[in-house]
């Protein structure tokens, strides 16, 4: 397989009054070409930080430590926002968890579509127009030539995130980055939205990260799995793994707390107790022990080291230590 993309050793940090946050701490991942990778944890985890490091969109407190960015063999780090501009949207689309705020709400639909492609792919207005007619329909918008006419707020919540995922193909981008794109949606319509993104999956052969605070959703979507906790990521394996084969306390609580669609069961959502850590001060050793209940001393004593628990399955959690003591996972099923 091919690399796209591989971040090596990320650390980014916010400055802010309270100190320094230190908002991502050593991340380091790849993702093949064609293939989609989900990155799943907390808000606060780190995760939309990662990718707004990779697509250099941090505020301006905000800054890239150290690292490696290489996707398609440049470092973007070393970029210059100039080149950095050629790159979003016509490389890496992207689309967010609100598309009210990320579309124009002056500008037609239309016009915001054909834009990137008069710019970036050098189009008559001819050619983008049907260019963006293309997409639109591909995306499941009804009689999209007359709706390039109209404006975000003419659209329903579900049809401006089909628009947003439009937008973000428009140039035939090699990544596309979506960060929770479903959250403000309602459940059926979250449904209809991931099914439009497994399904441009194998239309399209663009390579994804989704970035969701909700295991469930990148179940379908995803082949592989980055679960991230405290600015570093906590587990890291194919999804058939992360469900069935789970290495970390962590992935078992966000196991738990899927909702379940069934309504009866929905009253089981277990969601894991207490609060992320302080990022200003991390903790020694695992950033998760004070909400576990399988901590033991050298958790909280010791760096913790990453271990290979099967193929590409890693996880920073002593209880993969061969001296630790045997836990049962409360949830996944053991092979
Ligand atoms: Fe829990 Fe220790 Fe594993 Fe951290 S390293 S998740 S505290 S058992
Ligand atoms: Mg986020």
């Amino acid at each position: 397989m091919e690399k796209l993309l591989e971040i090596k050793n990320l650390e980014t940090s916010f400055y802010t009054h309270a100190g320094e946050v230190k908002a991502v701490r050593g991340v380091s991942f790849h993702l093949d070409k064609g293939e989609a990778l989900g990155i799943v944890g907390e808000s606060g985890s780190g995760k939309s930080i990662t990718m707004m490091s990779l697509m250099r969109l941090l505020s301006d407190n905000g800054k890239i430590k150290k690292g490696e960015l290489i996707f398609d063999g440049r470092d973007l780090a070393k970029l210059s926002e100039e080149e950095m501009q050629n790159i979003r949207g016509n490389e890496i689309g992207m689309i967010f968890q609100d598309p009210m705020t990320s579309l124009n709400p002056v500008l037609t639909i239309g016009d915001q579509l054909t834009e990137p492609l008069i710019k970036h792919r050098k189009m008559t207005k001819q050619q983008a127009f049907e260019r963006a007619v293309k997409m639109m329909t591909l995306v499941g918008i009804p009689s999209p030539e007359s709706r390039m006419k109209q404006y975000p707020h003419e659209f329903s919540g579900g049809m401006r995130q089909r628009v947003m995922i439009a937008m973000s193909l428009v140039c035939e981008p090699k990544l596309i980055i979506a960060d929770e794109p479903t959250t403000a949606l309602d459940v059926t319509i979250q449904a209809q939205i991931l099914e439009l993104m497994k399904d441009l999956k194998e239309k399209i052969n663009a390579s994804i990260i989704l970035i969701t605070h909700d295991l469930g959703v990148v179940a379908d979507v995803c082949n592989r799995i980055n679960v991230m906790y405290g600015g570093m990521i906590v587990e890291t394996g194919s999804t058939k793994d992360i469900f069935y084969n789970p290495k970390h306390p962590y992935t078992w609580g966000l196991l738990k707390s899927i909702p379940n669609p069934n309504e009866e069961e929905r009253e089981r959502l277990i969601p894991i107790d207490g609060q992320p850590p302080d990022l200003i001060k991390p903790p020694v050793g695992c950033p998760f022990a004070p909400r576990c209940e399988y901590a033991m001393k050298i958790c909280m004593t010791e760096n913790l080291p990453v271990f290979e628990v099967g193929e590409n399955h890693k996880a920073a959690c002593w209880l993969n230590h061969q001296d630790a003591p045997k836990v049962e996972p409360p949830v996944g099923r053991r092979n």
